[in-house]
């Protein structure tokens, strides 16, 4: 199967629904949205020369003309590849020649970026705001999408890279279909009055969970500042009602500070799924109890894609469970077509309760990295996607993630899960946020640093946060430092830089 029969299929069955909107303006209906998919694959057929399995970059901020983009791409068989608006021109560059890109098609507030960094013609360009576009998209295309087989290629998704060069994840048709059908499974139920709101770059999770909404003939809506403004989505929310949204962790806090703000709790905002990097304990506890219960966790990466585990909605809600605590610090069991378990550094599995790493088998594990068999090789071993995520699973299946395996700390010989430190500074009062990192020690091997972002005003000192580790952390693991800062580094999709904390640490100590 083709993942855009789902497109074709809510064209027939519900073919004047409202499909693609910017902010509350509907942009087209489900007919309108296939017949622009079709015609645009029958353009990139035509004028590109694009042919089933080819690749074709997508390098654009948040707008409708990527979902018609998406599926023109997958319409005829080939393959896309979409490419965080945020990254330089050269890494995008870099990208489009790595997976041997046609032609990338751009929407003009980037362009300047993209032309900046390559030279003319290098490679074929498409505008999605240029009146060619407007013209080639009320063409006419195929009247289905070609027909592909589960293990065709159909996304390759580059990483985002804390460190190194991205590696190409190639997603199958059947990844992205095992992806949404777990969605109904384990994230949420969908309805064709429900809409998703991409309030997150498409090229990433957000875009992955237009899947099941297209599937299920619901609303597709871009804000219209392209990105993420707490105030318009708490707006949008109350306007358009039934909406779901992907946020990470970075998102919901700054959702929950602008509910505080103004006396809201999200009316209109249905389910917020989040996931992509840490939330901690207080943060969601503090997020439950200001916008009640709309909160999904889900854990995934690239390599499988939002599909590893989820904590469903009824676990953030069962506040009466003797183990509620320990549950909503979890990121819940595996997703429906997912086994994971937990290995040792020699790849053994490791019984309930042990730490190790955390592996993932299943229908939504990626086929491999495109053109590198060292790192598939590496990364899959027998089926099983090593994440390179430190976790224990308990009795009951509830998986619980320290940290990446690269920033665990050893100190005198003994392993520290910097997010066991995190967790304890976040529940005072005084910090907004903090990173804990291992930094070289002639006796230790690693001592404990902890880089603090105080709140606006606050006056805690080392002596009140050492004090406030001390109450609920082991003696040895609290911090031997503490550096304030006025931000963390983040890259471009809110994830901490725990490598640049690391460097200036390490610049700090030259
Ligand atoms: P990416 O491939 O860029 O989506 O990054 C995936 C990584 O983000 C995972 O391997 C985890 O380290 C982290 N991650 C994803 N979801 C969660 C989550 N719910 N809690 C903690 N870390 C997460």
């Amino acid at each position: 199967m083709n993942i855009a029969d789902w497109l074709a299929a809510s064209a027939h069955l519900r073919p004047r629904a409202p499909a693609l909107l910017t902010g509350t303006h509907v942009d087209a209906d489900y007919a309108t949205f296939a017949q622009r998919a079709a015609a645009v694959g029958a353009h990139l057929s035509r004028h590109y020369n694009v042919q089933p399995g080819d690749r074709v970059g997508l390098f654009m901020t948040n707008c409708t003309q990527y979902l018609e983009c998406l599926y023109g791409i997958w319409w005829i068989g080939a393959v896309a590849v979409p490419i965080n608006a945020k990254l330089h021109g050269r890494e995008a560059a870099w990208i489009c020649e790595d997976s041997g890109a046609k032609l990338i098609v751009l929407s003009d507030d980037i362009m300047d970026v993209w032309s900046e960094a390559v030279a003319p013609g290098a490679l074929p360009t498409l505008s999605v705001d240029s009146d060619a576009y407007l013209r080639l998209r009320a063409g006419e295309g195929a009247a289905a999408p070609l027909a592909r087989e589960t293990d065709d290629l159909a996304w390759l998704f580059y990483t985002s890279g804390t460190t190194g060069r991205p590696k190409g994840v190639m997603l199958s048709h059947g990844n992205l279909m095992a992806m949404s059908l777990c969605y109904f499974a384990d994230v949420d139920q969908v309805t064709p009055q429900d809409a998703i709101l991409y309030a997150a770059p498409i090229s990433h999770g957000a875009g992955l969970y237009n899947f099941p909404h297209v599937r299920m003939g619901a609303r597709h809506v871009v804000p219209e500042s392209g990105g993420f403004d707490a105030d318009e989505v708490l707006a949008l929310g109350k306007q358009l009602q039934n909406v779901a949204m992907f946020a990470a962790p970075t998102m919901v806090r700054r959702l929950v500070d602008a509910a505080k703000k103004h006396g809201e709790n999200g009316d209109g905002l249905r389910t917020i799924v989040y996931g992509g990097g840490p939330m901690y304990l207080a943060d969601i506890r503090d997020a439950i109890a200001t916008m009640g219960q709309r909160f999904v966790q889900i854990y995934g990466q690239g390599e499988s894609p939002m599909t590893i585990t989820a904590l469903s909605r009824e676990w953030h809600s069962r506040t009466d469970d003797p183990r509620y605590l320990e549950r909503l610090a979890s990121v819940g069991p595996a997703q429906s077509v997912i086994s994971v378990r937990i290995t040792d550094a020699d790849g053994n599995p490791l019984p309930a309760g042990e730490t190790g790493e955390v592996e993932a088998k299943g229908a939504a594990v990626m086929l491999g990295y495109w053109n590198n068999p060292k790192a598939t090789a590496d990364t899959l071993k027998n089926g099983w996607l090593r994440t390179g995520d430190v976790g224990r699973l308990d009795a009951d299946g509830f998986l619980t993630l320290s940290d990446r395996s690269k920033d665990v700390i050893i100190s005198g010989g003994t392993n520290i899960y910097p997010r066991e430190v995190e967790e304890a500074l976040l529940t005072h009062a005084d910090v907004r946020e903090v990173s804990a990192i291992g930094v070289p020690h002639p006796e230790w091997g690693e001592i404990v640093v902890a880089c603090v972002v105080l709140e606006d005003g606050a006056t805690a000192n080392d002596q009140v946060l050492d004090a406030h580790c001390l109450a609920s952390i082991a003696r040895f693991k609290r911090p031997k430092r503490y550096v304030y800062l006025p931000s963390l580094p983040k890259n471009n999709y809110g994830k901490v830089l725990k490598t640049s904390l690391r460097e200036m640490m390490a610049k700090q100590a030259s």
